[in-house]
This record gives structure tokens, C-alpha cells and sequence, in this order.
């Protein structure tokens, strides 16, 4: 065989993938149909679980020099403050790494290939899987590289980290179910000023409307994120910030001087039917996607990524009990699972326009400060968002 692991995809997901089983002593390859990593932020936050993982194959220091805590989130309606909610080190005594550390997906991309690259796994880039075969014994998968040239890869294993519209999900024939929301968001990167670019998360309220601005690295740049008015729907032409910009005055009051990035998507909330097929496997976005509600979707991927990682070595290298492999799927749809519960409710706590929800959502910010000041609560909050709450005990 060619390789032992031949990993689709060079995400988040993908990358730890690959550097957890070389860690291990296992040969892999890892291609991506792009020419080069992602240059985009998107994921924006690290929780404790995944800096705990990464502490275990040293990478967690690099990721914390690179990164940020983020100290507080702060709510407003019409721009005016109606409760700060301090985070900080709101996990103290229950992990190493106490908090959410703000490290935005190109960086923590380029955090898992220098350490892969200094172990002589290259990504192979405009290289893309488009079919492959399973015999019982092995996977042949069909790779058609930039030059247009087809290859042929032999495997004992394949994973799927090939993001939300995996073909590796599509070539097992596994349903994706779930659902997605009917309004259209956007995130925009930009430069502004205002009293809400202070390295702090600000949730803006204006009428229906939030506007969430995150904090990101460099003098005043800040992440917005919200929903695109229906009159920006109903132009029939793709939305720009243009579309937006008065809803971001009206909500936050900021001088926006440049528009860096802006993109509308979907929020889904899907987990596929099965995680595995044979020899093929299906990590991260392939197999479970939800809402960017509470940070959950990339580090869910370095969770599935790490636990399939020693159950692949321990039957390639210690001929443990093939059988093994069946608790992956197991263990990580019940994770995804849990995720999509939590992450739904939330986003719907943050985004449902009806008058009775942004009722609840003014009152629980200004319960927040309190709740979070009480023991309990806090470190309540803190196990669900790091991911620290989930355990396999009863696998
Ligand atoms: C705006 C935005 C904000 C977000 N915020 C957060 C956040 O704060 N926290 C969080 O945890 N998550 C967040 N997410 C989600 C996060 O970005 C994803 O969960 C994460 O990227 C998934 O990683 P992945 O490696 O599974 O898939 P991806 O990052 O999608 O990577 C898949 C890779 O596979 C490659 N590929 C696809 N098909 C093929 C093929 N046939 N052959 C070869 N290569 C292929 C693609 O080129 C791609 O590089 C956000 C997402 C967006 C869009």
C-alpha cells in the first residue's frame, strides 16, 4: 500500500487528523482540491478541550502565544450597555487553560502545518479524491491531480475531512438530516472605530436585529456577523455590506473604514447517518454541521479527529481488535448530537426575532453578570461551551 491513512482534506479537521496519527507512527497522505490553506478567518474561538489535546502533543503553548483570551461579552440595545458579562478565566480549577482563547482559522491552520511539515508530511495541494473502492481488505481511491493527470492511491484507511458538501458522504450514499435555518447571515471582516472595537465581544441589539461584533488581531479590525435584511434578499442580487450597513450603525454605532471580507451563508444543522462506511471514515464538517453559536464547530472536528486518530494506530500498529473502530462512530455521533442540541438552542436564544424571545434575551443578559458571579453557574457554563462536559464513560 501507498500510504496507510489517505486523508481528504486539509481543514482543521484534516490537519490534526494527520498530525495526531504521524505522531503515532502511522504513514499518511493528506490532499486538498485548493491550491493553498484557507486566508479567511471563520472559526474564531479555541475551547479548553481542544488546548488540552493539543497540550498533549505540544502544541498548546504556540497556540496560546498566537491567540487571545477573551476577557468579556458585552450586550447593548440601541447601543446603549445593558450588561457586561466578564469571562476571563471563568474555568479556573477545572483546566489548565481557564478560558476561550480567540485564534482565528488561518492562524490555527497554519499552527497544524508547520508542525506536520517539520515531520515531513507535506499537504498535497490541487489534488482532489473523485471515487474510490473499498475491497474489505483495503480502499483504492482515484485522485485527480492539477496537472489533470488521474492517480490511484491504495489505502488501508480512508477519512473524509472533506467539509460540509464531502463527496467522500456522498460516494457511501450516507443522508446528511437535519435542517437549515431560513434566514441568510453575513460576516464581514472590517476595519472600524467605535466604542465596540475594545477587544471584547459585543451582542448589539437594534429592534429584531443583532449584530455581533467580535474582536480580531490588528489595530481596530473586528468581525460583524448578522442577518441580511429581507430587502437585500428581495433585490434578487448576491447581498454586499452596502446591504448591511445601516443596520450597522443603527445596532453598534461604528465607523466602518474597510470592508475587508463579506460573505452570507446558511446556518445548518445536520448530523450525518453514519460516520462510517467499511474502510471509509467521515470527521468534522463531512459529518455534523450547526450553528456558529458558542464556537463549536471546528474544535468538534479536532475532538473526532484525535479520538479516531489512536483507535486507527492502535489496529494499524498493535493489531488491536478491528472492532475498535466501531466506538468512533459511536462515541462521536452522541458528541454531535449533544453539540447540535446545545448550539440550536442557543442560536435560537440569540437570533429569533419574535417579541417574546428578545424579551428573554434582554433579561438573561442582564442575569448573566449575576449568574456568572455564583460558583456553580459559572463553572456549569464553562464545562459546556469548553467541551470539558464530554466524556465516553459509558462507552
Ligand atoms: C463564518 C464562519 C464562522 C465560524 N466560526 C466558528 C467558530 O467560531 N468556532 C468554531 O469552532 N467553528 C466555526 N466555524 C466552523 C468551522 O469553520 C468549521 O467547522 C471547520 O472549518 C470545519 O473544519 P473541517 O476541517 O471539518 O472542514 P473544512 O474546513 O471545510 O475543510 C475541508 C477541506 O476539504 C477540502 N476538500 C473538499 N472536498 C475535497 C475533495 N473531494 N478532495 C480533496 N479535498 C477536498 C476543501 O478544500 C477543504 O480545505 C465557522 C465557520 C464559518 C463559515
Amino acid at each position: 500500500m501507498q500510504t496507510e491513512v489517505l486523508i481528504v482534506g486539509a481543514g482543521p479537521t484534516g490537519l490534526v487528523l494527520a498530525l495526531w496519527l504521524t505522531r503515532l507512527g502511522v504513514r499518511v497522505r493528506i490532499i486538498d482540491r485548493n491550491a493553498g490553506p484557507g486566508e479567511t478567518s471563520r472559526a474564531f474561538a479555541v475551547q479548553a478541550r481542544t488546548l488540552e489535546l493539543y497540550d498533549q502533543i505540544g502544541l498548546a503553548e504556540a497556540a496560546v502565544r498566537r491567540g487571545r483570551r477573551l476577557s468579556a461579552v458585552n450586550v447593548h440595545e440601541r447601543t446603549k450597555a445593558v450588561a457586561r458579562i466578564p469571562l476571563g478565566d471563568f474555568g479556573r480549577g477545572l483546566s489548565p487553560f481557564p478560558y476561550i482563547l480567540i485564534l482565528l482559522q488561518d492562524k490555527h491552520e497554519k499552527l497544524l502545518i508547520e508542525p506536520l511539515a517539520e515531520a515531513g508530511v507535506e499537504v498535497e495541494r490541487n489534488t482532489e479524491l473523485i471515487g474510490f473502492e473499498d475491497d474489505g481488505a483495503h480502499v483504492c481511491a482515484r485522485l485527480k491531480r492539477s496537472d489533470g493527470e488521474d492517480e490511484f492511491c491504495d489505502a488501508a484507511f480512508l477519512c473524509g475531512c472533506d467539509g460540509v458538501h464531502s463527496a467522500i458522504r456522498e460516494l457511501v450514499n450516507t443522508d446528511y438530516p437535519g435542517g437549515t435555518y431560513e434566514r441568510v447571515f453575513y460576516v464581514a471582516d472590517v476595519t472600524a472605530t467605535g466604542l465596540m472595537v475594545d477587544g471584547e465581544v459585543h451582542y448589539a441589539m437594534a429592534g429584531p436585529d443583532l449584530c455581533r461584533v467580535f474582536p480580531l488581531m490588528g489595530k481596530d479590525r473586528v468581525r460583524l456577523i448578522g442577518r441580511v435584511p429581507d430587502s437585500a434578499k428581495a433585490s434578487g442580487f448576491p447581498a454586499t455590506y452596502d446591504d448591511v450597513a445601516d443596520q450597522v450603525v443603527e445596532a453598534t454605532g461604528l465607523k466602518v473604514s474597510m470592508v475587508e471580507w463579506f460573505s452570507t451563508y446558511r446556518v445548518h444543522h445536520r448530523v450525518a447517518a453514519k460516520f462510517r462506511k467499511g474502510r471509509a471514515f467521515l470527521l468534522g464538517d463531512a459529518c455534523h454541521t450547526h450553528s456558529p453559536a458558542g464556537s463549536q464547530g471546528l474544535n468538534t472536528g479536532v475532538g473526532d479527529a484525535v479520538n479516531l486518530a489512536w483507535k486507527l494506530s492502535a489496529v494499524l500498529r498493535e493489531h488491536a481488535n478491528p472492532v475498535l473502530l466501531d466506538t468512533y462512530e459511536t462515541e462521536r455521533m452522541e458528541v454531535a448530537r449533544r453539540v447540535i442540541a446545545t448550539t440550536d438552542l442557543a442560536f435560537g436564544l440569540q437570533v429569533n426575532p419574535a417579541g417574546a424571545m428578545r424579551f428573554a434575551r434582554l433579561g438573561l443578559a442582564k442575569l448573566m453578570p449575576m449568574l456568572m458571579r455564583l460558583e456553580g453557574d459559572r463553572l456549569l457554563f464553562f464545562r459546556t461551551v469548553s467541551q470539558l462536559m464530554l466524556n465516553y464513560r459509558k462507552s
